[in-house]
């Protein structure tokens, strides 16, 4: 009973980075919070807020005790135009400067906001990207537990990369394998994240300020469970002192089915029912669900390739066509070559935001063509979907690598380079529609080789699904987190 009584006097403190993709995770890490019985305080501003009132204010009404600080974004001192508070908003690459520099103005207010709270923090879980919660953090005399959406897979390959780098070691062309790793994992330098193969414009002094603080972080939660790369989280867990949480898959936590449809954006494809009517319509895993994450801003070239290797690869098939400036081009295509109209018998065109956690859930979906961000590929694990992996930027084509080579549950469309966000238009077509069809056949065919995959598929979804259950890995992880915590506080 002490001990419980304790627990609700604990105040995480959560503060993601402002875009929706490092929101959605931070905001189910909330509520396995809050469910556990100790209160939770979110830092965001206006409007990324309101993308999630609709999720948060169910969750408080269901008795949580979540709370949301707001603060103000600084949009016109850093230089950004009104209303670009979010990173998938930024009107283009050259704002990327003036994003961190707005990011980092919101210390002092989050500082003053925070000195006010009762109970006072007792922790901050803070986004990889905010740098200046490691100095809030010291501030508080508190814990300072970063997230960063990544697998321990990718985090170990992120630490021997630095190596490399540190070493001058990473060669300019052609393979090389990544050292130290449970597996023989083989890239180029064009196909690492920016920390690695910088885009012109870099951001390397912000870089450096997110490393030190990263390195100096009390410990690490991971959207991951143990089961799924048990190696990879050992080996992670020797390197910070056994201070690494892996508490998903976090999707999964969200039962509700309006939880599910509603996180993050809300979906443009209000006729939940037409969605739901049709998936009900085709035979169990016999669809192509096709999205590419939160950001990618596809150029219509590449579009078409995608657009036409669907089509050509005969299965039914939703297509995510993302909303913003790339929309318009891609629309006067679809409409001039009547591409809707001639598909309409098998395929289905989602504008602006799907419910992809509820989509991948449907018993029709039979693949998943993602460009690997850590979310959707998770997601498509935790849904046991065997998955076509078209990775575009960041880290996306490690984790490409542990889906095709360590998971086995994923067959690449081929892609060679990392195609810089905010720079498509500089980059030609990088698959083409023969590439793309031959990856869906590969994944959704009958042979041998895909029916294993898809055991295989299903088997891992399995685990996810049991990681997430009480007793289950990732629960105890979760207990184990607020426990140390909890003994932080009482003993400094
Ligand atoms: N997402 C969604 N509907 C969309 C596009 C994205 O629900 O139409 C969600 C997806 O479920 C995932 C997140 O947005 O949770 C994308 O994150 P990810 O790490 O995969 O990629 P990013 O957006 O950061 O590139």
């Amino acid at each position: 009973m002490a001990c419980e009584s304790r627990i609700e006097e604990l105040n995480f403190v959560l503060v993601p980075l402002l875009a929706v993709s490092h929101i959605i995770p931070m905001v189910d890490i909330a509520k396995l919070l809050a469910q556990r019985g100790v209160i939770v305080t979110l830092v965001m501003t206006p409007l990324n807020a309101i993308r999630f009132t609709a999720v948060i204010d169910r969750a408080i009404d269901s008795g949580l005790l979540i709370r949301v600080l707001h603060l103000r974004f600084p949009a016109k001192e850093a230089g950004l135009p009104e209303g670009c508070e979010s990173v998938d908003l930024l009107p283009g690459l050259a704002y990327r400067r003036n994003f961190f520099t707005a990011i980092d103005m919101l210390q002092d207010q989050a500082e003053k906001l925070l000195q006010e709270i009762q109970p006072k923090p007792s922790c901050i879980i803070s986004d990889m990207h905010i740098a200046w919660t490691a100095e809030t953090a010291d501030k508080f005399q508190i814990p300072r537990i970063i997230f960063d959406g990544m697998s321990c897979f990718n985090q170990l390959c992120m630490h021997n990369l630095y190596i490399m780098k540190d070493q001058n070691r990473i060669p300019e062309s052609g393979h090389f394998v990544i050292p130290d790793l449970p597996d023989r994992i083989e890239v180029t330098k064009v196909q690492l994240p920016g920390a690695f193969n910088p885009p012109p414009l870099h951001v390397q002094d912000f870089r450096d300020k997110i490393r030190a603080a990263e390195i100096s972080a009390y410990g690490v939660i991971i959207n991951t469970f143990a089961e799924l790369e048990e190696n990879y989280v050992d080996e992670f867990r020797k390197l910070k002192n056994g201070r690494v949480w892996c508490v998903g898959p976090l999707s999964l936590c969200n039962n509700e089915s309006l939880d599910k449809a509603q996180r993050g954006n809300k979906t443009s494809f209000d006729e939940e029912e037409r969605l739901k009517k049709w998936l009900d319509s085709w035979q169990p895993e016999s669809v192509v669900y096709a999205c590419l994450g939160s950001l990618s801003q596809t150029t219509v070239v590449q579009f078409v390739e995608l657009a036409l290797g669907l089509e050509a690869s005969g299965y039914p098939f939703i297509l995510v066509v993302k909303s913003g400036e790339r929309q318009a081009p891609i629309e006067e295509w679809i409409s001039e070559n009547k591409f809707e109209e001639r598909t309409k018998e098998r395929g289905l065109l989602i504008r602006g935001w799907a419910p992809q956690v509820v989509i991948l859930s449907h018993s029709a979906i039979g693949g998943f063509l993602t460009h690997c961000g850590w979310n959707s590929s998770l997601e498509g694990i935790g849904a046991g979907v065997p998955m076509i992996t078209w990775p575009l930027f960041a880290e996306q084509f490690l984790n490409e690598r542990f889906l095709v080579h360590v998971l086995k549950t994923g067959v690449s469309v081929g892609s060679q380079e990392v195609v810089h966000f905010g720079e498509e238009e500089k980059y030609e077509v990088q698959v083409s529609k023969e590439e793309m069809t031959k990856a869906i056949k590969e994944v959704m065919d009958k042979e041998k080789k895909a029916n294993n995959r898809r055991i295989r598929a299903k088997e891992v979804g399995e685990m996810a699904k049991k990681a997430i259950e009480e007793g289950g890995s990732s629960h105890l992880s979760l207990t184990l987190l607020i426990k140390e915590v909890q003994e932080f506080n009482l003993t400094n």
